[in-house]
């Protein structure tokens, strides 16, 4: 039987906030454990949480980037349940009343867009992180790391509207860009700071209701959430086949193995006792927070992306690749403002520059090649006078010392011969060097023209302007 899947996302985003949601100990990443905690981070008797209002603010953010309606009053509940990372016994999160409802992302795949709506954001706390003994030097025992218990976490709940593993990789990758773009998560994945659920269900294509589903949890990477909705669509499409039932619960995707190995039984709602927080007021957003929060929201992907199409003239697909980080946004944007010549300032940031940013793995303003560099080189070879090859050269050069491309032309002497005598001196010699070759070609042998540009280019080092040689090698040799 054909099959259509039916797949919603959990999002957990860490907001950049300095300090936790509830009490003012630091969230930085990668202190030494338990030395960012006080009683209310640690859940002793007595104490009071109190809102930290920066991270209601990246909340009302992320909610008017991602097309939500802010809700005047939310409350904060409490989702109770025991683990050995949660000193309280609950975590305080909102339940019936979240700040943000009703927004959606757009996405595009293969040329297609679609729009995904969101459910909700609410607000909560992370909880602490519980570390086994392997690598601590005691297999038998585990510890538990209380620094990340109370840092300020969003959860964007999808509707249930992403059908295949691909669309689901573009709503994260459009999420994650649009939350990097408003600078209220630093969104990495290998700290944790953005972390991926997801429901799938099946249901046989035309059919309107839902079937059972599972939740998979433990994907770190955009990668593995889209392999491991691929694996779970065949592991529940075989059950069906063989007429088998979907047992409604929680997998744990193994990325070493590349399967998902069920985790426990899925819990309800109602096994959290959610039930509102008694020592916190509910959360009230007046109309002028919303709309001071308006105000600083910078351009965001899609606007920027159009606004890349019709002021640069670029292609769609440099439009969406440049625009897919704004830091890239923003270095094509300073070197087309040093020479205007857009699609190949595009050509040579989404060859060159961003394969050197991949490899290096570093921000791109950290190159040795500034995005002036890069129009500086486009500059030399729209004037003639280096070749686009010489280019090349010169950007490696420039990305190995940081010297600008027109020193790099002067001190190694790279400026193209495009005076056509002293072409056609060399041409000449070439075919007097090569007569067996110039014998064959003609008699027909027409792709040895390839050839002489090469033995041209070897004499001039690369220097003489390929287009006089293609010119120059037809008129002597006809
Ligand atoms: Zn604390």
């Amino acid at each position: 039987m054909k099959y259509e899947a039916v797949i919603g996302l959990e999002v957990h985003v860490q907001l950049s906030t300095k300090s936790k949601i509830f009490c003012s100990c630091s969230t930085e990443f990668g202190a030494d454990a338990n030395t960012h905690v006080c009683p209310v981070c640690l859940g002793m008797p007595g104490v009071l949480p109190v809102l930290n209002k920066q991270a209601v603010e990246y909340t009302i953010k992320a909610g008017l980037a991602l097309n939500c309606e802010i809700q005047r009053k939310s409350v904060f509940a409490r989702k109770n349940y025991f683990y050995p990372d949660l000193p309280k016994g609950y975590q305080i999160s909102q339940y019936e009343l979240p700040i943000c409802l009703n927004g959606f992302i757009e996405i595009e795949v293969n040329g297609e867009k679609k729009k995904i709506g969101i459910t909700r954001i609410h607000m909560e706390e992370d909880a602490g992180k519980s570390i086994h003994g392997e690598n601590l030097g005691s297999p038998a025992h585990s510890y538990v790391d209380l620094n990340r218990t109370g840092v300020p976490l969003i959860e964007i709940v999808s509707e249930p509207d992403i059908r295949t593993p691909e669309e689901a990789r573009a709503y994260l990758q459009k999420l994650k860009t649009i939350l990097e773009y408003i600078e209220v998560s630093d969104c990495n994945m290998e700290e944790g700071s953005l972390r991926c659920d997801a429901n799938i269900s099946l249901r046989p294509l035309g059919e309107t209701k839902f079937g059972t589903k599972t939740e998979i949890k433990n994907m770190n990477s955009f990668k593995n959430v889209q392999r491991a909705l691929e694996y779970e669509i065949k592991r529940q499409a075989k059950i069906l086949d063989e007429g088998g039932v979907i047992v409604q619960e929680t997998r744990l995707w193994d990325p070493s193995r590349g399967i998902t190995l069920s985790m426990r039984s899925k819990e309800e709602a109602h096994d959290y006792r959610y039930f509102p927080d008694p020592d916190l007021v509910p959360l009230i957003v007046e109309k002028n927070w919303v709309d001071e929060a308006r105000e600083t929201l910078p351009e965001l992907p899609d606007a920027k992306k159009e606004r890349f199409i019709k002021e640069y003239g670029l292609p769609s697909y440099d439009a969406e690749v440049l625009t897919s980080n704004k830091r890239y946004a923003d270095y094509f944007e300073k070197a087309v403002k040093h020479h205007s010549n857009p699609k190949a300032i595009s050509n040579w940031i989404m060859s060159e520059v961003l394969r050197d940013v991949n490899e290096k793995g570093c921000d791109i303003f950290d190159l040795n090649v500034k995005p002036e560099h890069i129009a500086e080189i486009v500059k030399l070879i729209d004037e003639g006078k280096i070749s686009g090859k010489i280019g090349k050269e010169v950007y490696q050069l420039t990305l190995e010392s940081g010297k600008s491309p027109s020193k790099i032309v002067e001190e190694k002497g790279l400026i193209q011969i495009s005076d056509e005598s002293a072409i056609e001196e060399i041409v000449k010699k070439v075919l007097e060097a090569n007569p067996k070759e110039v014998e064959r070609y003609k008699n027909g042998e027409k792709k040895l023209q390839g050839f002489f540009v090469g033995q041209v280019m070897k004499e001039t080092k690369g220097k003489a302007n390929p287009k006089l040689v293609n010119e120059l090698l037809k008129k002597l040799l006809s």
